[in-house]
């Protein structure tokens, strides 16, 4: 089986296993208790916390673990509507992950400003207004098309504004350089996203910042994350993205080159999506010809190329992807939409061999469509 829906989820690599049956093994004590015993994995974690801060490039003191990414985004947002006024205003991407719209839509009801973006999702620098708002939040990368922000720039500008930035770099971490992404007063981070296992993440947080957790119950964190802290899930996340990170310098855009190269050529109607700007080298939207996404998706998985529509979180959920809608792609083209990711170790030749299966299925299409009726009349 090829899988090719490195966005949605990731295989667990050796090194976080390996981590993660260690620290069971040795770190299994509860870090609160009050044995000397205890205070050996307290010292782990914080030594774990140390790691990730390196590789994510922030100060050990502003990362709270947690779940995962959803648990992060919604922190980020209950927060902001602990501490900022009762009026304030919003600015967030119409194009961000439903962790991140649902907080907003819940605890920023009418106080929500949508930021422009071009065609391809991405922020429009030139046209954005930050004069009347006290928070955003813009992802780093987009999880079903693969394009980048401008989050950079944002963090600068929101900070010359006393405004406060949130930025989801679930898909950059990993997979994108993690320089500058201390800049971002919030950051979150989740392992499943580079080969760590699923149920762990971080949240980075402005230093001294009193989270105001999601949770109730334990003093944990610092107080900022109320429960147990999953230490082994912990060494496995950390393990995972150090050894993700040694792949990364020799990950580049060759294999969506080579699969666009033969689809424009050798399936007519097909096209890429997001053609302008910068976009992670792993993912490829696609808009392929006549049939609907959920075909294409079984013909494939018939043929050993595991794709996916939108994002995993949206499957069962009828309706054209609200990421598309937001660019403004047509719902007839919309529906026709493959999102295709790969990992750190995908070859080219395996995005040519997705290229001859989708041609293939393609073929397959046709002739069953051609040997139903084409219509049915009931009577
Ligand atoms: N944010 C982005 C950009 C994602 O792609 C995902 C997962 O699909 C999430 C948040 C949610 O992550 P988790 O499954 O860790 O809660």
């Amino acid at each position: 089986m090829h899988f090719f829906d490195y966005n949605a989820t990731t295989p667990l690599c050796g090194a976080a296993r390996e981590a993660w049956l260690a620290a069971t093994e040795a770190s299994w004590l509860n870090p609160s208790s009050p044995y000397r015993a205890a205070a050996a994995v307290r010292v782990r974690l914080d030594a774990l916390r140390e790691e990730l801060a390196a590789l994510v490039q922030v100060d050990p003191a502003r990362l709270v673990f947690n779940s995962g990414a959803t648990e992060g985004n919604n922190a980020v947002f209950r927060h902001w509507s602990a501490v900022l006024p009762a009026d304030a205003r919003i600015g967030i991407s119409p194009v961000e992950h439903p962790s991140v719209l649902a907080p907003a839509r819940h605890w920023f009801a009418g106080r929500i400003e949508w930021l422009p973006i071009d065609h391809s999702g991405r922020v429009l620098l030139e046209q954005l207004d930050l004069a009347p708002l006290s928070a955003v939040s813009v992802m780093a990368a987009n999880n079903e098309t693969g394009v980048c922000q401008p989050w950079p720039e944002l963090a600068k500008r929101c900070r010359e504004k006393g405004i406060s930035y949130h930025c989801d770099a679930s898909q950059w971490l990993g997979k994108m350089d993690a320089d500058g992404l201390s800049s971002c007063d919030f950051l979150t981070g989740c392992a499943h996203k580079f080969c760590g296992p699923r149920g762990v993440g971080f949240l980075a947080v402005p230093e001294s910042t009193p989270l105001s957790g999601a949770l109730l119950g334990g003093q944990q964190q610092g107080s900022r994350r109320a429960g147990t802290e999953d230490v082994a899930g912990v060494a496995a996340m950390v393990a995972a993205l150090a050894e993700v990170e040694r792949y990364r310098p020799h990950c580049c855009s060759e294999g969506k080159a080579a699969l666009l190269g033969i689809l424009t050529s050798e399936l007519p109607g097909a096209f890429a999506l997001c053609r302008t700007g910068p976009t992670l080298w792993n993912t490829q939207s696609l808009c392929l010809p006549e049939f609907a996404s959920a075909r294409w998706i079984r013909g494939l998985e018939k043929r050993g190329f595991l794709v996916s529509a939108g994002s995993a979180c949206s499957t069962g959920h009828s309706g054209p992807s609200h990421v598309l809608d937001a660019m403004g792609i047509p719902p007839a083209d919309a529906s026709r939409v493959l999102r295709v990711s790969a990992g750190w170790t995908t070859g080219v030749e395996a995005w040519e061999s997705l290229a001859r299966a989708i041609l293939a299925t393609d073929a397959d299409l046709r002739s069953s469509a051609a040997d139903s009726p084409s219509r049915v009349i009931s009577i």
